[in-house]
């Protein structure tokens, strides 16, 4: 078993529900105040849209509806679902954290939403937690995914793209931070857990599911990370010049990538379609 996951089972099982309770409510604290940002800036989680018009869209700051801003959006509506995913992904980094804290497999040097990178001059990470490892090794990131139970599996099987969007996300992570300075992380996990124990074929003690995947630095990484970010700044030049990619060539709006996005495919009464940049221009970051 893997230190995190061994810290997560012994938090869980030793910790009272009271400590728990606390550690995490005090980390939703943090993650409940706003956090201003500047949408022109690249980011990991911009390299997990699949779509090169949405990170187009997201970089010139477009809303989901032009001059509307709701926290949670699919398809150009604010979404019920979309919301429960991300209260699921803050609650799951909380209790990570907590037991992170408590149980003193590896030391807590800094971790989101307090710790953020920016840096030359279009660059921004938020590192879930960075940890120095229990083995006296340097500092290392640590990205927390809280797939549903159906993802984590056919993650786990190598069954979906999921983990190498994932890598992709945390090797532009590792430059970013790598380039502030401040921690010089030579490695990376990808910490996946559910909030499913003890689903029906569970094969381990504690019913928790979790898996971790190593992700390490190397030259390959940062060849790929260099050609990331060209990618992504060459989309902004030319979007800020008006000239936008080619929507996905998928052709039913209610099938992925247009069901996951932020904006609507073709339109939908007063929400325009994703292609309409005119409906944008008042609002161009
Ligand atoms: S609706 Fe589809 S084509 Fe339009 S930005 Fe989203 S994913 Fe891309």
């Amino acid at each position: 078993m893997h230190w995190l996951e061994m810290s997560l089972d012994a938090g869980l099982a030793q910790l009272p529900w009271s400590s728990l309770l606390h550690g995490m409510a005090e980390h939703l604290e943090l993650s409940s105040r706003p956090q201003p940002r500047d949408p022109w800036r690249i980011r990991p989680s911009l390299v997990a849209d699949p779509c090169p018009l949405s990170q187009a869209k997201k970089l010139m700051g477009h809303e989901a509806q032009p001059n509307f801003h709701v926290d949670s959006v699919r398809q150009g509506r604010p979404n019920g679902g979309t919301a429960l995913n991300f209260m699921r992904g803050f609650t799951a980094e909380a209790l990570v954290v907590t037991c992170l804290k408590a149980t003193g497999y590896g030391r807590v040097l800094a971790h989101a939403p307090t710790y953020t990178v920016t840096v030359a001059p279009d660059l921004e990470a938020h590192p879930d937690v960075v940890v120095d490892e229990a083995d006296g090794h340097g500092p290392v990131l640590v990205q927390i995914k809280n797939p549903n139970h159906g993802m984590f599996q056919r993650i786990k099987d190598g069954q979906t793209g999921g983990l190498q969007s994932h890598i992709l996300q945390v090797a532009l992570e590792l430059y970013i931070t790598r380039l502030a300075g401040q921690y010089l992380p030579e490695k990376a996990y990808l910490f996946y857990l559910t909030w499913e124990s003890f689903p029906p074929d569970t094969t381990t003690a504690s019913g928790l599911q979790t898996l971790v995947h190593p992700v390490y630095w190397t030259k390959e990484a940062e060849v790929l990370v260099m050609e990331l970010i060209d990618n992504l700044r060459a989309i902004r030049e030319n979007a800020a010049r008006g000239v936008f990619p080619a929507p996905d060539p998928q052709s039913n709006p209610n099938k992925y990538p247009h069901s996951y996005c932020n904006f609507s495919r073709f339109g939908d009464g007063f929400v325009p379609a994703c292609i309409d940049q005119e409906k944008w221009k008042s609002q161009a970051a």
